[in-house]
């Protein structure tokens, strides 16, 4: 096995992910979470940063795992400019 740096906690570890053991469950968790709330919004516009204050998963994980495979094609923007009295929400599917 290959000795790779964690990418959540920055630790060394031997494997074939790129998280160690006890990242994997806490990524798995946030992934969950990430889940949830996507569902919840799929009429509607999103932010990134409302992804993150609502489950609480950092920028940095939010945007590795929404470049993984599972969300391609899902774009949540960084910013939504000018849409404050709109309650509609929408997380566009490429
Ligand atoms: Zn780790």
């Amino acid at each position: 096995m290959e000795i790779k740096r964690c990418v959540r906690c920055g630790g060394f570890f031997e494997t074939a992910n790129e998280v160690c053991n006890i990242c994997v469950q806490k990524d798995n968790k946030d992934l969950g979470k990430l889940k949830n709330f996507l569902d919840g919004y799929s009429i509607g516009k999103v932010t990134k940063k409302d992804v993150s204050a609502n489950t609480g998963i950092t920028m940095k994980n939010l945007n590795r795992f929404l470049a993984g495979e599972e969300f391609a094609g899902v774009h949540i923007p960084e910013t939504i400019e000018s849409n404050v009295d709109k309650v509609e929400k929408v997380i566009v599917k490429v």
